[in-house]
Formats: C-alpha cells, sequence, structure tokens
C-alpha cells in the first residue's frame, strides 16, 4: 500500500488561532512514516506548508505518490494539537482538493480525537483517528478496518461505526526521526527564540509527551494525556543527526519539558541551543543551572495566575507562593537567555497586580505577558465544566462563547474572528 501523508497549505483567515503561523517539522507524520514501512508500505509526507506548495502543486506532489490511502491532519503539527484552529476550512478545502485522486482518506488531529462523529462528517473523509496517530495509521495499511481500534468510518452504506477508545502510542518506542536535508535547510523558523537572529536551520523534536498535571484550561483529555518520556540514546541519535544537517536551534515541543539530568548532560557538550514550555515551580536551582548549560536560551513558563486562589481556580496544583515563583523566574533568567512568564486572564488579578508585576519581572530581564483570554478547548476540564462532554457542536459551542465574551484579541490573532459557521463549508452528509 502507499500512503500519502498531508500536511495542508495553512492559512487562519478569521480564525482565533494565537499559535505560531510558521512552518514545523510534522513529527507525528515522521513517526507514522516510519511505523508504516516497518509494517511493509510505503509512505511519504508531503508537507504543504513547509514547502510552500500552492493547491495545484499540492495535487500533483500527492497525485505523484499514486497513493491508495491519503492522510489529512487537522492542526499544523503536534506543537498545536492543544490549540488548534477550531475551524476546519483548511483540512476540508484540503480533502475536497484530493478527493479526486480515488484514494480512501483519513483524517488525524484533535478534531477527531475530541468530535469524532463530527470530524467525520465536516471533512468528509472514510474514517478518522482517535487520539495519537502514528500507530493505528500504520495498522491501518495491514488490517482489516474493521478491526482497527481508535477509529470512526464510514461504511459504504453511510453507516457510521466508532471503534475503540483513544489511541496512546507507545511513546518509548518510537524510532529517531530522519528528515530530508532539504526540508531542514529551508527550516528558518527559530520557535520561541528571541535572543538572536537565526543563522542555521531550526527543528522541532519531542523528549516526551502528555502532562502528569491537569490545569483546567488545557486542551490533552483526548491525547498526549499521560506523561511518558523517550529514551535518551533515541533523542540523542535523532539530534546528532539534525546537528550533522546544520541545525542549530531545537525546540522541543514536550508539553511540559520537567527537569530530565540524563537528557541535559547530553546536551551540555553538542553544539545547538533549544527552547523549552514548563513550569518554573518544578525546576530546582541546580537544574535551572544545568539547563542554561545545556544550551537553553528560551523559556516559556506557565504562571497563570499572581494569586493562588486564581492558580487554583485553574487546577495548577501548584506548590510553590507567588513571591518564590518570581524569584525563580529572575534566577532562570540568569542562566537563559529568554525567560517568559505567561498569565491567564483567571477573574483574580487586578491590573494593578499584574503591571507592578510584569514591571518587577521587566527590570530583571524576564517577559511576562498580558493575561489572555481563556477558550474553553473541547478536550479541556473547563470545556467539559461549562457544557459537560463535548458533543458534535462542541467547537461551534466554543468559538460562539469566546467571541461573544471578548471584544478584544491578541495581536497574534485575527481583528475580526468569526463564527465556525462561517468559515467551514457545511458539511455534505449529515452527522451520523
Ligand atoms: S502543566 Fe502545562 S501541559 Fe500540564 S496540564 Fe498544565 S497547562 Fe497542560
Amino acid at each position: 500500500m502507499r500512503v500519502a501523508l498531508v500536511n495542508p497549505p495553512w492559512s487562519f483567515d478569521g480564525s482565533i488561532y494565537f499559535g505560531c503561523r510558521e512552518p514545523h517539522l510534522p513529527l507525528e507524520f515522521g513517526y507514522a512514516k516510519a511505523l508504516i514501512e516497518r509494517a511493509g508500505s510505503e509512505a511519504e509526507i508531503i508537507d504543504a506548508q513547509l514547502l510552500s506548495l500552492t493547491p495545484q502543486e499540492l495535487r500533483e506532489r500527492v497525485a505523484a505518490v499514486r497513493p491508495d490511502l491519503i492522510v489529512v491532519t487537522t492542526a499544523p503539527s503536534y506543537l498545536f494539537w492543544r490549540c488548534a484552529p477550531p475551524e476546519l476550512r483548511v483540512p476540508q478545502e484540503t480533502v475536497a482538493l484530493l478527493r479526486p485522486l480515488g484514494a480512501r482518506m483519513v483524517a488525524v488531529g484533535p478534531h477527531a480525537s475530541t468530535t469524532p462523529r463530527a470530524a467525520l462528517a465536516k471533512l468528509d473523509v472514510d474514517a478518522a483517528v482517535m487520539g495519537e496517530c502514528e500507530e493505528v495509521l500504520a495498522r491501518l495499511t495491514t488490517d482489516d478496518w474493521t478491526a482497527v481500534q481508535s477509529l470512526v468510518r464510514r461504511d459504504r452504506d453511510g453507516t457510521v461505526h466508532l471503534q475503540g477508545g483513544l489511541a496512546e502510542v507507545d511513546f518509548a518506542s518510537l524510532p529517531a526521526l530522519s528528515w530530508p536535508d532539504a526540508w531542514v535547510r529551508r527550516h528558518h523558523h527559530h520557535h520561541h527564540r528571541f535572543d538572536v537572529p537565526p543563522k542555521g536551520p531550526g527543528a522541532e523534536v519531542e523528549a516526551s509527551r502528555g502532562c502528569p498535571y491537569r490545569c483546567s484550561f488545557c486542551a490533552k483529555e483526548t491525547f498526549r494525556d499521560r506523561y511518558r518520556r523517550r529514551p535518551v540514546p533515541v533523542m540523542m541519535e535523532e539530534i546528532d543527526r539534525l546537528i550533522a544537517q546544520g541545525v542549530e536551534y531545537l525546540y522541543f515541543i514536550d508539553e511540559i519539558f520537567l527537569p530530565n539530568e540524563e537528557l541535559l548532560a547530553a546536551l551540555v557538550d553538542r553544539p545547538v541551543r533549544f527552547g523549552i514550555q514548563t513550569r518554573i515551580d518544578l525546576w530546582k536551582p541546580p537544574m535551572i543551572e544545568l539547563l542554561g548549560r545545556a544550551g537553553c536560551v528560551s523559556i516559556e513558563a506557565g504562571v497563570e495566575s499572581l494569586t493562588p486562589e486564581g492558580r487554583n481556580a485553574l487546577d495548577k496544583n501548584c506548590r510553590m507562593d507567588t513571591d518564590t515563583l518570581t524569584r525563580r523566574l529572575i534566577l532562570a533568567k540568569q542562566h537563559v537567555a529568554f525567560v517568559q512568564a505567561n498569565l491567564i486572564a483567571s477573574g483574580t488579578d487586578t491590573p494593578e497586580m499584574v503591571r507592578a508585576w510584569r514591571d518587577e519581572l521587566r527590570s530583571h530581564g524576564v517577559w511576562a505577558n498580558d493575561p489572555v483570554p481563556l477558550f474553553r478547548y473541547p478536550g479541556s476540564p473547563d470545556y467539559r465544566k461549562a457544557w459537560g462532554l463535548p458533543d458534535d457542536l462542541a467547537w461551534e459551542r466554543a468559538v460562539d462563547d469566546y467571541l461573544a465574551n471578548h471584544t478584544s484579541f491578541s495581536d497574534i490573532q485575527e481583528e475580526r474572528p468569526l463564527p465556525l459557521q462561517a468559515l467551514e463549508r457545511p458539511p455534505r452528509r449529515a452527522v451520523a
């Protein structure tokens, strides 16, 4: 079987999407390709975003694979599964563009994981994977689809079948990835790096997946949930390959980069810098020092609220008081070139408190953002608390609520975001 793994040509017009708009390596497709090939089939990744393909060029590239199966993702790389564009406009356009090639079509991503029936209907695909997709995609190349778990699929007569629960990959067994030289050369973006302008290429890597915490706003209940690590030798094989390809900066897409002495010690002597997202309350001073020595030049740390009440309301489960958090951020800045503390508009922090705290941090070189409004992502505890388990209209409901309750948007969002009904094509078939 020949499989085309397609990252669409993303655009975000009218979206509330607040993630980074630059291309990033499609790690999920990298793993999936390796597992599909291990299972005896051929797979090719066609990344329309990284390669800046027009729709016409995308169709030609996919057609050249002569695929039996086309897989389309609904988020621009694993890095953004937890904060994907709510609308399916671009994946819908991509499926419609590729459908005439005659292959079976499968969707992967946060939408199929959280609202599988709605995603199947809106995208008009033959099946969609629920949860982490790599191993399920490999199984689709070997097994009868009626026996594949973590799949929603439609029969020829239109009947929809929900098979099994959410997939969780055997993360520790995923192989070291390798990317084509030409892709690495094109990857100019250094994600969340602000200390110096990029000279050589950047890349994304993944040392761990999931998180042991359950913050109320975090959309990870349907994928990337349980915390797991990859073996350090596998990580270093992948990283050394990237360094040999000229990569000078890595971004760890891990939800939460927890202190990992073995990994940091292995990075100390490597000629590469890197960025992470983490919680500063989990880093003791000696490990922060090691983090800096290992080459970390960017930390994004979720503090979320300046009061214990605010952090408790967001279920941060943070044992540190605000003063200690502040001092720990300032200490981190002594070892790491760029440190950012993130706040969420939790309702407990007054503008004066926020201003004073930001000023204090800034006087020590630490950046803190203005509190960002909360989007109740389907798949997050906050969504459940507001409306119960996500149903087929979950994404519409969350966007409508967000638009109704916020009149100003961050500078990385569209000025006038639109409701989903205005962005998506209506489903060709009813949600079953
Ligand atoms: S610590 Fe970060 S990754 Fe973990 S649940 Fe909270 S927001 Fe999500």
